[in-house]
């Protein structure tokens, strides 16, 4: 028994990276410098990582949130799975909205699906564009409910 647990010390002793040689500065839990948030706290900010950049100049954390128990160790960077991942407040920007071009790009797709070719009525639902090539009106006189279209944009003016 005591064998082992000197082995399992020894293979331990190996890992240790000394704190000062550590590639990101590491915080211990409550230490945490204004600014800098956690994953999570960025998800509950509705902010994405953005401009987060380590010393490698690659997208990521700029510091590491150390666990709990690597507080007795200070002198030794922590990495072992629970330390966390903290990011700049600053350089983090809004999560994935759709840009303008992005909306007016799918209200395109959506009014070329709803929108009669022939009657140029557009309805609030995809039409058998596929199959009749038209509204069912045009196709075969079912009348539309006035309330399931908007008024063709005025194209000719009939005469008064
Ligand atoms: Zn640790
Ligand atoms: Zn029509």
């Amino acid at each position: 028994m005591p064998r082992s647990r000197t082995r399992k010390r020894r293979h331990r002793e190996i890992k240790r990276v000394p704190r000062s040689r550590a590639t990101l500065p590491e915080y211990d839990r409550g230490a945490v410098p204004e600014g800098l948030v956690t994953w999570r706290q960025l998800r509950d900010l509705n902010l994405s990582p953005g401009d987060n950049r380590g010393p490698d100049g690659n997208r990521g954390p700029v510091a590491i949130l150390r666990c709990a128990w690597c507080g007795y160790r200070p002198q030794y960077s922590c990495n072992h799975p629970t330390r966390g991942r903290l990011f700049r407040v600053d350089l983090a920007k809004p999560k994935r909205t759709p840009t303008l071009a992005q909306e007016r790009a799918l209200d395109r797709a959506m009014a070329a699906r709803q929108t009669c070719p022939k009657c140029k009525r557009r309805y609030y639902f995809c039409l058998p564009l596929r199959r009749f090539g038209c509204c069912l009106e045009c196709h075969d006189g079912t009348p539309a409910d006035p309330t399931t279209y908007t008024a063709a944009p005025a194209t000719h003016s009939l005469a008064a």
